[in-house]
C-alpha cells in the first residue's frame, strides 16, 4: 500500500527539466552517454562542453542502469544519466528495464546524499514507449522506492507538454485510488 506521505513527495511539474534547481536531474541518455536528441540534447546544450568531457570518462551505460556526473552550468547539483529501453512491442523486457531506470537512478541519488530528484518521461520520446504505460511504471516505481527508503524527500515527474502532464495526473490518481482501496479493504472487520 502507498501511504499518503509518499504521494505527497511526488510532484508533477510541467516544463523544461534543465531549469530545475534540484539536487539531481535525470537524463534519458543513450548507451554511449555522449549526447543525443530530445532531453539529452537539451541537457548537454545547457550544461556546456565539460559535461561531454566527463561523459567520455564513463565509457557508456547499459540499458536500465545509471551513472552520475556534475551538472556544470545547470542549476541542479548533479546529473544522473540513465538509459531507457527502446520500445519493441513489450516482449523485450521493456517494463523491467524501465522500472530499473527509475529505481537505479533513485538509489544512485541516495548514495550521493541527494534529496530532490527530477525525472523526464524516460523512453517516451525517440525510444517510443507508450506514454500511459510508461507513466504508470514511473509513478509505481517511484512510489515503491519512496515507501521503502525515506532519505529522498521530493521527486519531480517532469512533463514537457500538456499531454504528458495529463497522463501523469491520471497515473498518480490511479495509484492514489488503488492505495485507498487497499487501505479500506484492510480496515474491514
Ligand atoms: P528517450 O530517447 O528516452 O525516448 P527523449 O528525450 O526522446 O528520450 O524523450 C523523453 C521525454 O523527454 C519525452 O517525453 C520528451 O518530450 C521529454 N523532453 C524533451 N526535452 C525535454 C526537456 N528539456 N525537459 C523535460 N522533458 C523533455
Amino acid at each position: 500500500m502507498i501511504r499518503q506521505n509518499v504521494l505527497e513527495k511526488m510532484v508533477i511539474y510541467r516544463g523544461d527539466i534543465v531549469k530545475l534547481g534540484v539536487d539531481a536531474i535525470v537524463n534519458a541518455a543513450n548507451p554511449s552517454l555522449l549526447g543525443g536528441g530530445g532531453v539529452d540534447g537539451a541537457i548537454h546544450r545547457a550544461a556546456g562542453k565539460e559535461l561531454l568531457a566527463e561523459c567520455y570518462t564513463l565509457h557508456g551505460c547499459a540499458v536500465g542502469q545509471a551513472k552520475i556526473t556534475d551538472a556544470y552550468a545547470l542549476p541542479a547539483l548533479k546529473i544522473i544519466h540513465t538509459v531507457g529501453p527502446i520500445w519493441q512491442g513489450g516482449r523485450a523486457n521493456e517494463k523491467e528495464l524501465l522500472r530499473s531506470c527509475y529505481w537505479q537512478s533513485l538509489s544512485l541519488a541516495e548514495a550521493h546524499r541527494l534529496t530532490t530528484v527530477a525525472f523526464p518521461a524516460i523512453s517516451t520520446g525517440a525510444y517510443g514507449y507508450p506514454p500511459q504505460e510508461a507513466a504508470l511504471i514511473a509513478c509505481q516505481t517511484v512510489a515503491q522506492y519512496l515507501s521503502e527508503h525515506s532519505f529522498i524527500h521530493k521527486v519531480y515527474l517532469v512533463a514537457f507538454d500538456f499531454n504528458t502532464e495529463k497522463i501523469y495526473k491520471s497515473a498518480l490518481a490511479q495509484l492514489a485510488a488503488a492505495s485507498k482501496e487497499t487501505a479500506n479493504s484492510q480496515n474491514q472487520p
